[in-house]
């Protein structure tokens, strides 16, 4: 019989990542402050709870995928939080990106109540999340994260082990400042490119034709190709997770040159107004830096 799951958080990653744990047979329920996400999983079959107290109250497994700290704070320990229902015989896995130094204070302010604890962030983005395509980054008991493969790959193609509490957290990091620096290489370079008289359509060629090719530098090329930018991932959230990434580096001693000027110029794309759109449109902030 398969373990009674409950999912916190259907933004464009919750809502198709619960709908394959659905899909695959466990009873779920969902919760999501704003109501009307709910909706098209709960007519596929899925219980809609009232509070994430509820939901775990009914839920043995419970994951939650939201923006980062104060959205996980909230329904934790905000009213009719899901912490207060928590106890020995469940599991809380953490989905959200967030840096490794708050899933270790998350965990000792869970401790209280003897809840098993998982990091488990993803990589992949909106279209691997409904393919069930992900790759999951977990960290905490490696039995743990072994019981719970199979859920899991209900909504990845792979699970990869990183190590203690906080591990998970810390790959979504690595892998993060990655991302940003590569999208932001991609439009620095396209821009530096179109300043310079070269077509779009060229420049793509001699990328896809060297060593330097990336599947992301297609997907994203379709956007700067539209000029329209819709988000897969949200660009506010890599300026979010560009935070963390320092926060993380200075605790580490870790030089991050580049990663301290991805910071600034997805900040620059969040107060343009930009933040609701793809990380694609930092090709934006470059447009907007040349003036031109
Ligand atoms: P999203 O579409 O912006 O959804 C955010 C979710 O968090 C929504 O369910 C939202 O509820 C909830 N939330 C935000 N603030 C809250 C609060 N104060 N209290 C309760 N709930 C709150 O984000 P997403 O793209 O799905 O990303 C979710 C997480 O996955 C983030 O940590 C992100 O960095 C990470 N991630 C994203 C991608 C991607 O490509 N999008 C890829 C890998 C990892 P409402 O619906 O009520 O606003």
């Amino acid at each position: 019989m398969k373990p009674k799951v409950g999912f916190m958080g259907l933004g464009i990653m919750g809502a198709p990542m619960a709908a394959n744990i659905l899909k695959a047979g466990y009873p779920l329920t969902i919760y999501n402050r704003t109501l009307a996400k709910a909706e098209p999983l709960a007519k596929l079959g899925a219980k809609v709870a009232a509070s994430p107290k509820a939901l775990a109250q009914d839920s043995q497994i419970i994951i939650a995928m939201v923006t980062g700290p104060e959205a996980l704070y909230e329904l934790l320990f905000g009213p009719e939080g899901a912490a207060a229902a928590f106890g020995p015989e469940q599991v809380f896995i953490n989905m959200s990106s967030v840096s490794p130094s708050f899933t270790l204070e998350l965990g000792k302010e869970l401790a209280p109540t003897a809840i098993r604890f998982v990091d488990a962030p993803v990589s992949g983005t909106k279209k691997p999340a409904e393919d069930a395509q992900l790759v999951i980054l977990a960290g905490g008991n490696q039995k743990r994260v072994e019981e719970l493969e199979p859920l899991f790959l209900t909504m990845g193609k792979k699970v990869i082990y990183c190590g203690k509490t906080g591990q998970g957290s810390m790959m979504k990091m690595f892998i993060n400042l990655l991302l940003g620096l590569m999208m932001e290489g991609f439009a620095e370079s396209v821009n530096f490119g179109r300043l310079g008289g070269l077509n779009l359509e060229t420049m793509l060629e001699v990328v896809s034709s060297g060593a330097m090719n990336a599947p992301m530098f297609q997907v994203k090329a379709t956007n700067i190709r539209n000029k329209t930018y819709p988000a897969s991932f949200p660009l506010k959230h890599l300026a979010k997770d560009a935070k963390f990434v320092l926060d993380t580096a200075y605790e580490l001693g870790a030089p991050v040159p580049a990663g301290q000027m991805l910071l600034h110029l997805y900040r620059l794309g969040v107060a343009q107004g930009w933040g609701d759109e793809d990380i694609s449109a930092v090709m934006k902030v470059m447009e907007h830096l040349s003036g031109k």
